[in-house]
């Protein structure tokens, strides 16, 4: 991989090494003046580059062994992990957008879904088994963890992650639509509040479209009060582009994982043709920063 998805970043590696045992991995990273890991490559910003040696570990064996939590190899992709998973009865807590990536990729980047009950996905990881800079495995878990996981590489090369897993559960989805921009910024917390997984998509200047996630038992998300009303059929987040590679919608039950990513594994997550930028702001701020940002919007 010389560039990363969406082809803003070419790697400015001076090698590139993809070892297939954990003793090769070892050797690459204490013989190497700096190294890099990449994952899938989604990031839109330079954080897995390196001039030295850029590290994949998609020849690493897989790993996926159950118990209290689940351990799963650094490089296996989101849609493998969440497919064994619900083979086994258990699910995740939360997903991205995409199940494109891997496991430590999400994880050392707060890689995140939505909701106000949903944490990262590195709230989730138990403990993590690291190459450190000399060669050496190193396990970190319990309150070594704070300040590790969230480490954008910087740490070593992430080999294996121990994950907290639920009960698998089913999930139905229904995008909202021509809820009035004023009643996303006044009533922001009642819309986020209104489902499992809540995503917001704005395209200014005022058509807002929510993407509600209810898990089955619990009240589907009925934002009627706003004045938004059900999509009579599938749809995009970009209105251009085709439902095709969405995940189903329509308040159709299914299993979690093929409801609450976005986009579904088997297609070109959202455009392809982007860059995309995040900000974190308190709740508490985020009327003010969305009433910025719209202020931005030519
Ligand atoms: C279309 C699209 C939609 C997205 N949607 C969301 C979303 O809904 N929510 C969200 O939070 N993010 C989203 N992202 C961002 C994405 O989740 C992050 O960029 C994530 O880091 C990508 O994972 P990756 O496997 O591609 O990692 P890379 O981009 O390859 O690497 C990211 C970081 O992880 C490190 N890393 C990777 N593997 C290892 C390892 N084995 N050991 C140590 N460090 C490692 C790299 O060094 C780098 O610092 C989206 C990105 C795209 C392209």
């Amino acid at each position: 991989m010389k560039a990363n998805w969406a082809g803003n970043v070419e790697y400015s590696a001076a090698r590139y090494s993809s070892p297939s045992s954990l003793a090769e991995l070892q050797s690459v990273v204490a013989s190497s003046d700096h190294v890099h890991a990449v994952g899938a490559g989604h990031s839109f910003s330079r954080i897995a580059d390196t001039t030295g040696t850029l590290i994949s570990l998609d020849r690493m064996p897989r790993v996926f062994s159950v118990g209290s939590t689940v351990r799963v190899d650094a490089g296996m992709r989101l849609a493998k992990l969440a497919a064994l998973l619900d083979a086994s009865d258990l699910a995740l807590h939360s997903m991205p957008s995409l199940p494109h990536i891997t496991v430590a990729g999400a994880v050392t980047t707060a890689t995140h879904g939505s909701g106000d009950t949903c944490g990262s996905l590195a709230s989730a990881v138990r403990s993590l088994e690291l190459v450190t800079a000399t060669g050496d495995v190193v396990t970190v878990s319990g309150a070594d963890l704070a300040g590790t996981v969230v480490s954008l590489g910087g740490l070593g090369v992430i080999v294996s992650v121990s994950l907290e897993v639920l009960p698998a559960f089913q999930v139905s989805q229904q995008v909202w639509e021509g809820v009035p921009w004023e009643t996303l910024v006044s009533d922001l917390d009642a819309v986020f509040a209104s489902a499992y997984s809540v995503s917001a998509f704005v395209s200014w200047p005022d058509s807002v479209s929510v993407w509600a996630k209810s898990r089955v038992g619990a009240p589907p998300a009925d934002l009627s009060w706003t004045g938004g009303r059900p999509a009579p059929g599938p749809r995009h987040p970009v209105p251009t582009q085709s439902a095709e590679h969405c995940t189903q919608q329509g308040g159709v039950p299914g299993p979690w994982h093929e409801r609450l990513p976005h986009f579904r594994a088997e297609f070109t997550p959202s455009v392809g043709a982007e860059l995309q930028t995040e900000y974190f702001v308190p709740r508490s701020r985020a009327a003010a920063a969305l009433t910025a940002l719209s202020a931005l919007s030519p």
